[in-house]
């Protein structure tokens, strides 16, 4: 914390009372405001030379939270998308998984990834890539149900925990998502960038998936099923068999 001495003016010196602007590291923080005990006693002349000591203490404590709540943003922030990263649905299926098995309440989690992104990418530039993310990601917040956690869990991958949500009851949701973007007509600079479709796994918490490890495989292995059999579908894992898997065609 370095407040420049001149910053330390009082920026208003009333009869009684004086403001002092408060700085952090060029950032305004907010405004200190002193009075003298007594209503209506002037401002000790002799108390002023404390205000730049006063004012850096004081400086200290929103700066620090200011600091401490970005940190935290970045923490658990994917940068492009805004989602919640990796990191943080890690942490999110943990305490999911546990309260599931407590509550006996379903839980399910989506695993979506881009179909044929390097050739998006590839012909139209990566700021194009960017910007299906970005888009992606934005339907995909505004489908996710308020107690679910969005993320991006890699490159042009996404997903969704989804508590109190059914293997059915979440692969009606995936399948809309799907739909819904299949259906875009995306241009990015003004060139369009041709259909774009997204290829989706469903997996519910249930035996035999009883980690959150498990249920993330098992979400993986449905989506790697819907790519094996050909793209822009919806596969749900099956609780009692994960080796057996229900397909959704578009259609
Ligand atoms: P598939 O249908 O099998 O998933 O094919 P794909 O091309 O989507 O998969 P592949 O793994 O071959 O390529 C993924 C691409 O995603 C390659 C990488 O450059 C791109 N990618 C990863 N992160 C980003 C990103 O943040 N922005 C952009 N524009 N591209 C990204
Ligand atoms: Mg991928
Ligand atoms: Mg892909």
């Amino acid at each position: 914390m370095s407040p420049g001495g001149e910053r330390l003016a009082p920026a208003c010196l009333g009869g009684s009372y004086t403001c002092v602007p408060l700085f952090s590291h060029g950032e305004t923080l907010g405004i200190m405001r002193l009075r003298p005990a007594e209503e209506r006693a002037e401002f000790p002349a002799e108390l002023r030379p404390l205000i730049p000591g006063i004012v850096r203490q004081v400086s200290l404590s929103p700066a620090g939270l200011r600091l401490q709540d970005r940190l935290l943003h970045q923490s658990i922030r994917d940068p492009l998308t805004g989602l919640f990263n990796r990191r943080r649905l890690e942490d999110e299926l943990t305490a999911q998984t546990a309260h599931a098995a407590a509550s006996n309440r379903p839980l399910s989690l989506i695993a979506l990834d881009v179909d044929h992104f390097k050739r998006l990418n590839d012909t139209f530039g990566h700021d194009a890539g960017d910007a299906a993310l970005v888009r992606l990601s934005a339907a995909l917040r505004e489908l996710a149900p308020p107690s679910s956690t969005p993320a991006r869990t890699g490159g042009e991958e996404l997903s969704l925990l989804l508590p109190g949500h059914d293997l059915a009851a979440a692969t009606a949701v995936a399948e809309r998502l799907r739909a819904e973007i299949a259906g875009w007509t995306l241009t990015h600079a003004g060139i369009a960038l041709g259909q774009l479709t997204v290829s989706l796994g469903v997996a519910e918490f249930a035996a035999p998936l009883s980690t959150p490890a498990a249920l993330m495989r098992a979400a993986d292995e449905a989506l790697y099923s819907a790519k094996r059999q050909g793209r822009n579908r919806v596969v749900a894992s099956q609780p009692l068999n994960p080796e057996a898997w229900l397909t959704l065609t578009p259609g």
